[in-house]
């Protein structure tokens, strides 16, 4: 489970229409606890891709990912997942998105046309990083 704020996810759906019609992605910060994921803060990063294909696959540049990193450890918070969009398409994950996963995140993905977002779900990687599963989320009034 992932325990998220209304305003952090209307933080994600915004950041996936303004980058409409290109995949938005940023990163999930916040904490491990005994009941799952808390995020306390998102961290949006440009989208590293050639434009040609920016709207159908995400990549983080590892200096952008070292600097939240760093950014998450100066505030006393972790890395727990990261976020992005689907322009036009489903918020499940693409072939793309499990070759390019790691178990222990939580992948929030929000589906988007050109003036708003869609469907947003959590998604967490089996073990064996064979498929995704949906993951709940939590939704809490405030950050
Ligand atoms: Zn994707």
């Amino acid at each position: 489970m992932i325990t998220v704020s209304e305003d952090l996810l209307d933080e994600i759906r915004a950041h996936g229409v303004r980058d409409y019609p290109y995949e938005c992605c940023g990163l999930l910060l916040g904490r491990y606890a005994a009941e799952g994921k808390i995020v306390s803060e998102t961290y949006p990063i440009s989208n590293a891709r050639e434009e040609s294909a920016k709207r159908n696959r995400f990549l983080i540049e590892p200096v952008e990912l070292m600097r939240g990193e760093r950014y998450a450890r100066e505030h006393d918070l972790e890395v727990v997942g990261f976020y992005h969009s689907h322009p036009d398409s489903p918020a499940v994950p693409s072939q793309y998105d499990l070759e390019h996963a790691w178990p222990t995140y939580s992948y929030i993905i929000v589906s988007t046309s050109p003036d708003q977002a869609g469907d947003l779900f959590s998604w967490e990687q089996e073990p064996d990083r064979s498929r995704f599963n949906r993951e709940e989320i939590r939704i809490t009034a405030c950050g």
